[in-house]
């Protein structure tokens, strides 16, 4: 992580040297005639009929019509608040603040008054909010107090074409609500042309398409494939700026790391006279919310803005002033194994209707080109036409958890749009038993209840449980707080070394959660000294995140009246509660592995095949213990593991009955077990 741009206060420095850029033209239109300019402006009326008249309605319009900052406002005017609060649902948090902030803008609100937002740990709503913008797993996440969310009028299922899991299964939520509550309106808005499968799965709904006012794109294709994307974009930048016309860039790549180092390149070049006014802006999921409204600053006369951007840029935030799009034709995209039960992103090309997504962007204010860094013939042979849905390549126990929870007792048969694969289907429901949380009939169980009330992932949710009653509940919050945050620790490339002797002040020898639990509770004794987290190569903002991830879960806790006991000496007693969650996560030493640099001692993981894994050198566990619990495998040049407890194995049968019989070495991996036979026979896996 680069300090540069994580923390606001210096960016805007880094702005204030080449002077803060000034608005354009556009921003001197007035909020109402930017609102009447938008391409969904004349569909105004269409829209509330159409929703007044049908429960369902797909809305297909290009990116940049207006769909997220208009549709809820058109219909709050239009009447629907008698009825109840009108809903919109982002699959990505920073899309929902930030456009929350727009339309509070536009409306001439306060944020969390007449406008506001809930994500997870971040709920700025208030008694008057109308427009309620939110992610897609709050609203799933609502539905568990309330199954036909009586609050609202309408609920617009926004950028459905994404597909992500929880949109998935609200569509089949939602389809099922408004058969029991004809006053609820559904609106799916979509940005490409799946708008007949929509229609067809909600009964025929009717189809309102807006026509955008597109310009062309000039695409152009490499000749020949590129070995490394990463170099060819930043250089397809450069060259867009030296020679091309004025117009911003849009540059896609996958995540942080490219992101920040592609950033730092901009930065280390504008030095130069000849790349002096060229401006490069970051946006991620992770970023921290005040820098994020920083790209939508227009540009001025002879300056050039670059953007790098993930896919959160190819429908989600429309940036106004993009003339020019480097596509590099990747994507980092979460894949599952149903076999291991594990999750894992790479990095993987995109579909075509991404790539044509991505070129869109270009052509929004004026003719614009698209600089593909694949070849026509990749595009047209490798690339897949659309993205697989999340939900066919996720684990499913955390949805699952919550369809039971509602009633939705039969899975197999539930009103998928398009339904996960039955491997993965079965697997979750296994996961879900082995956690308690499913009793033998598939049902679920006081401790699934109690799993469904925290916002985290059932093994997580699991720990917390166990920890109340192993009294050490103070330490695990702070350990799931400090999980949730990736990035804790920054390593810039010049003072690694000092970095690394900084962060070795917090190892722990029983592992690396408990040095994450040493981080946060210094932290919190020196957050008043400004400089200690620079000091400590640790990132602030991350850590303020954790703090407030932290205070969540305690007033869940707190409102169940749960009394909260710190561990104490008694350390063993967390790392039970870590096994309570993961231990399907457990790997045994083994045999010594030569490599060329030296002796490097490999783990056998405890799985029916098992994997030969590593620890990763970011562990603060270097002597080898014999038995580990992880939370992650991550694979680069092998496999590692990472965020690693020592662990004794004669805790296994006690905290996981269901599946160690005895000192974990026995392991019971279900397929003998009449009880889950019983399950899956009566639900036909
Ligand atoms: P759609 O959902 O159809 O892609 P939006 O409603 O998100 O379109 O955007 C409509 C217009 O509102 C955009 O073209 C942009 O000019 C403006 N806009 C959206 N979000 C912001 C923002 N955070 N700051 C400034 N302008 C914005
Ligand atoms: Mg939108």
């Amino acid at each position: 992580v680069n300090p540069k741009i994580v923390t606001s206060k210096q960016s805007n420095a880094n702005l204030n040297q080449k002077q803060q850029l000034p608005m354009i033209q556009r921003n001197k239109m007035t909020i109402t005639e930017q609102r009447q300019s938008l391409p969904i402006f004349s569909y105004r009326e269409d829209i509330i009929r159409a929703v007044t008249n049908n429960q369902f309605l797909i809305v297909q319009a290009e990116t940049g019509s207006g769909k997220t900052t208009q549709l809820p406002q058109y219909l709050i005017e239009g009447g629907f608040i008698i009825k109840g609060k009108v809903a919109c649902t982002q699959p990505r948090r920073v899309a929902a603040v930030s456009v929350a902030k727009r339309v509070a803008d536009e409306y001439g609100c306060i944020i969390g008054q007449e406008v506001g937002y809930k994500i997870r740990y971040d709920d700025v709503t208030s008694s008057s909010t109308i427009i309620k913008y939110m992610t897609d797993g709050i609203l799933l996440r609502e539905c568990l107090s309330d199954k036909t969310l009586d609050s609202y009028s309408v609920i617009i299922l926004d950028e459905a074409h994404e597909r992500t899991i929880y949109t998935d299964v609200l569509f089949g939520i939602l389809k099922e609500a408004a058969k029991k509550r004809p006053s609820l309106r559904v609106v799916i808005s979509s940005a490409t042309l799946n708008a007949q499968k929509f229609s067809k799965y909600f009964n025929d709904a009717k189809i309102l398409t807006i026509p955008g006012s597109m310009f062309p794109v000039e695409i152009k294709f490499r000749a020949s494939p590129e070995h490394d994307y990463f170099n060819a974009a930043i250089n397809t930048v450069l060259n867009i700026h030296l020679r091309e016309p004025a117009g911003d860039i849009l540059c896609f790549l996958t995540g942080q790391d490219e992101i920040e180092r592609a950033y730092d390149i901009i930065e280390e070049k504008a030095c130069s006279n000849e790349f002096s006014n060229l401006f490069a802006f970051p946006i991620y999921s992770a970023m921290p919310f005040e820098e994020q409204s920083e790209i939508f600053t227009p540009t001025q006369r002879g300056q050039r803005k670059v953007i790098f951007a993930t896919n959160i840029a190819e429908t989600s935030m429309t940036i106004d002033g993009i003339v020019y799009v480097v596509d590099p034709g990747f994507v980092k995209q979460k894949i599952y194994d149903a076999k291991t039960g594990i999750e894992s992103l790479m990095i993987i090309p995109i579909s075509k209707a991404s790539a044509d997504q991505r070129s869109g962007r270009a052509g929004r204010i004026s003719p614009g080109k698209c600089y593909r860094i694949y070849t026509e013939q990749a595009y047209l042979t490798e690339m897949l036409d659309s993205t697989v849905p999340e939900i066919q390549r996720s684990n499913l126990s955390n949805v699952i958890l919550h369809l039971k929870s509602i009633g939705v007792g039969d899975i197999l048969n539930f009103d998928f749009l398009d339904p996960p694969p039955r491997s993965s289907l079965v697997s979750a429901l296994k996961e879900l038993y082995l956690l308690d949380a499913l009793d033998e009939d598939g049902k679920i169980t006081t401790i699934g209840q109690k799993m469904n009330r925290f916002p985290i992932d059932p093994n997580y949710a699991k720990m917390l449980l166990l920890s109340e009653d192993m009294k050490c509940s103070d330490e695990i919050i702070t350990i799931i707080a400090m999980l949730s945050v990736p990035n804790i620790f920054y390593r810039p490339k010049k003072q690694q070394a000092l970095a690394d002797e900084r962060k070795n002040i917090f190892n722990h020898a029983v592992g690396d959660h408990l040095r994450l639990l040493n981080v946060y509770n210094k932290w919190e004794m020196n957050y008043t000294n400004p400089n200690w987290c620079k000091n400590h190569y640790l990132n602030e903002n991350k850590l303020y995140e954790a703090y407030e991830v932290r205070k969540n879960l305690l007033s869940i806790l707190e409102s169940r009246g749960v009394e909260i006991f710190s561990a104490g000496k008694n350390i063993s007693r967390i790392q039970m509660a870590i096994c309570a969650g993961f231990f399907k996560n457990i790997a045994r030493k083994d045999s010594e592995t030569i490599f060329s640099r030296g002796t490097v001692k490999s783990y056998k993981t405890l799985d029916k095949n098992p994997e030969t894994v590593f620890i990763h050198p970011s562990s603060c566990l270097f002597q080898l213990p014999k038995w580990v619990v992880f939370n992650n495998i991550r694979e680069t040049s092998k496999k590692f593991l990472q965020d690693i407890t020592v662990i004794d194995p004669q805790w296994l049968p006690i905290v996981a009955k269901r599946m160690y019989r005895s000192t974990g070495v026995e392991r019971n991996d279900c397929d003998d077990l009449l009880a889950l036979l019983n399950t899956i026979q009566r639900l036909n896996l």
